[in-house]
């Protein structure tokens, strides 16, 4: 390898997601659930730096980054490992990930690390993947991963992984209340198993959401926002009652946890009515931090691909 090779540094940006609706079905042979969700990419992103090197490494800064393991089970470097082997690759990648998505959070930031080195390596080693080659790989690592290289509003089926766009319009302002400690998803799944009475009913999705994200409309939307895991992500982590009361209290349009949690989002009107919801939160203090985003926002993108100024290209 070359110095000026060693100088490439690809910088790629993947968004965390909400669940809008998640409806969750029977388990499935594989051990997996069959469910039908509702992705929205939002404003809360994971920066993803990637540089060649000899061996295969990562380091971690930013939100909670102390939670986010260094050693082969971080997924950016499964991801980064999986594209070497799959497209032949002899070189080997330093990654930094600078979070902005809190983890084991329900937001899919794990996902959207894969996501974003993914993209970045095929940068970096000039593999040149298509977008479905790319999102392939991305389904092996995890059923969040292909969302968040698309990012926008997605309807997912199958494990959450089979992917078909929502033509919406307009955007949608979202309060995160952020909790210090995540929840892990297997447990919740094992939870929502534990907590049913009966066989569990083939998930469907209501139109009236699908008209609400068309519309663009927050009023339409909340009372369609659904969580099946939500009861046992709350019994799993009871302090999410009080918050999920507190942002009703705030004068939230309608609030549900995250995904598997322990985040909770708050729908809001507009940005005004957003900052308003997520200052009252904040003075309730039941979250560890109150953030305001919005959503759709765009999946895995390249923001530079550089070569350093010590090392300039041949004139
Ligand atoms: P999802 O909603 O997709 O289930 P999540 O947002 O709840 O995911 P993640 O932040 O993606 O959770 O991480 C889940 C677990 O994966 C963490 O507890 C952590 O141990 C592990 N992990 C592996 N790689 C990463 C990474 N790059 N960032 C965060 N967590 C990672």
């Amino acid at each position: 390898m070359s110095t000026r090779d060693s100088e490439h540094v690809v910088h790629v940006r993947a968004p965390g997601k909400v669940n809008l609706a998640l409806r969750v079905g029977p388990a499935r042979p594989d051990g997996y659930h069959g469910l039908v969700t509702v992705f929205q990419a939002v404003s809360l992103y994971e920066d993803v730096r990637a540089q060649e090197a000899p061996g295969f490494s990562v380091t971690v800064s930013g939100r909670q980054a102390a939670a986010v393991p260094t050693d082969d089970t971080n997924l950016a470097l499964r991801a980064a490992r999986l594209l070497a082997d799959s497209a032949a690759v002899d070189k080997g990648v330093r990654l930094h990930l600078t979070k902005g998505v809190p983890t084991a959070g329900g937001m899919g930031g794990g996902s959207a690390d894969a996501a974003a080195a993914l993209l970045a390596c095929d940068v970096l080693w000039g593999t040149g993947l298509a977008r479905d080659e790319l999102a392939e790989l991305a389904a092996e690592l995890g059923a969040d991963v292909p969302f968040a290289l698309t990012g926008l509003t997605a309807v997912g089926t199958g494990r959450g992984d089979v992917l078909s766009p929502v033509l919406g319009r307009g955007t949608f302002h979202w309060v995160l209340a952020l909790q210090g400690t995540g929840l892990p998803t297997p447990a919740v799944f094992r939870r929502f198993d534990e907590r049913q009475a009966g066989p569990v009913a083939e998930p469907v999705l209501s139109h009236d959401l699908m008209s609400a994200l068309r519309a663009g409309d927050p009023r339409a939307l909340a009372p369609e926002l659904v969580n099946d895991l939500q009861p046992g992500a709350v019994d799993l982590a009871p302090q999410l009652g009080e918050v999920l009361a507190a942002a009703a209290d705030a004068g939230a349009l309608a609030q549900i946890v995250s995904g598997s949690g322990p985040t909770v989002v708050a729908l809001a009107s507009g940005h005004a009515h957003a900052q308003s919801v997520a200052d009252r939160l904040r003075a309730a203090e039941v979250a560890d931090e109150v953030l305001v985003v919005t959503g759709p926002t765009q999946g895995a993108r390249v923001l530079e691909s550089m070569r350093g100024p010590a090392h300039p290209g041949p004139a």
